[in-house]
């Protein structure tokens, strides 16, 4: 039994890599961004260097991990990856350093969760290609110079003010990702459907991509799940009409918000009037993590104009009031 679900699990993630975008062409959106790591990677191709290194943020999802395996792709190198709680010691940096080939890019994700010792590891490696080393211990230790092949380090962050400022000065190339446009996601979900082979037809990747909170993984995420509904109860075609009802099943709102939205949303409204609350009070009302609600939840209703941050804390808009179906109150009209 176990080999099965094993092997189910490697399915799953084949189907997860099939639908990674593998060149520039195929990443679709972020214009601005992919519009100058095109000439970035040609230039570094036409003088045979190692691309500058790169730092990538914006909320999760959005296509960070995506974006560097093109990136290797694209110069035609190697892609290691790793994340930052994943180094635990000097030590294993300086292993995954010294495996590097020229020119190889070293992706490190959750770059803002690295421990201080190895973070002093990299500044040598990105600004001179230098690993130091000490040997020996007390009076007698000494530090050893040892040169490294030229390499690209990819770090992303969900938060670049996370980021101690002499890491984030070593990376020549800083890169905001944006949430996607409905028309962008549309086309994501199209392309996915084609790679998944489901049908899917009408304003269905429309309404799917307006509930995909400017997010491809979501976008990707909810595709599978009204595909199943359309073919245990349906016959196996995504219409407009089989979308809308799968996404209303699973909880999803017309503008992508979900159960935990509406919970924190509603909460901040009966219990604190709307605001402003702290960060930490209304992750503990709604028994969410704190950092999953800033990280995860927050961004996207503050690009909807849903939550407003304020010196004072969070606060609820008038916007978000209409959506619930709630009054809005007199003092917040304004
Ligand atoms: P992040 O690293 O920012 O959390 P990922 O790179 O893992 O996000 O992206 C999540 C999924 O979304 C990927 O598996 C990919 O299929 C899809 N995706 C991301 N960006 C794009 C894009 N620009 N075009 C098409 N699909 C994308």
């Amino acid at each position: 039994e176990r080999i099965i679900s094993a092997n189910l699990m490697m399915e799953e993630q084949a189907v997860e890599l099939s639908l990674r975008p593998r060149y520039l062409s195929e990443y679709i959106g972020q214009s601005q961004v992919k519009d100058n790591l095109k000439v970035f990677i040609e230039a570094a191709k036409l003088r045979k260097e190692a691309l500058d290194h790169v730092l990538l943020y914006g909320p999760p999802g959005l296509g960070k991990t995506t974006l560097s395996n093109i990136i290797a792709n694209e110069l035609g190198v190697n892609l290691r990856t790793t994340s930052g709680p994943a180094i635990e010691r000097p030590g294993d940096l300086a292993a995954l350093l010294t495996n590097l080939q020229e020119g190889d890019v070293l992706f490190i994700d959750e770059i803002h969760r690295l421990h201080r010792t190895v973070e002093e590891v990299l500044y040598p490696a990105m600004e001179d290609f230098a690993l130091d080393i000490m040997i020996g211990k007390g009076p007698s230790a000494r530090s050893v110079r040892l040169e490294l092949p030229p390499f690209t380090l990819i770090g992303a962050t969900t938060r670049a003010g996370l980021l101690s400022a002499p890491l984030r000065d070593r990376f020549g190339v800083v890169s905001r990702l944006e949430f996607y446009t409905v028309d962008e996601l549309a086309y994501i979900v199209a392309r996915a459907s084609e790679i998944l082979g489901v049908s899917v037809i009408g304003e269905a990747s429309q309404e799917i991509a307006m509930r995909s909170r400017g997010t491809p993984r979501i976008a990707n995420r909810l595709l599978k799940r009204v595909r199943d509904f359309a073919q245990v109860r349906g016959d196996g075609i995504v219409t407009h009409e089989l979308a809308r009802s799968a996404l209303g099943l699973i909880q999803v709102d017309p503008l992508g918000l979900d159960s935990i939205d509406h919970k924190m949303l509603r909460a901040m409204i009966t219990i604190y009037r709307g605001g402003p609350v702290g960060l930490d009070t209304i992750a503990a009302t709604i028994g969410e993590e704190g950092q999953t609600i800033e990280d995860v939840y927050e961004p996207y209703l503050m690009q909807i104009g849903f939550l407003q941050r304020t010196p004072r804390g969070r606060m609820v808009t008038p916007l978000a009031y209409r959506h619930l179906g709630l009054p809005v109150p007199q003092e917040n009209a304004a």
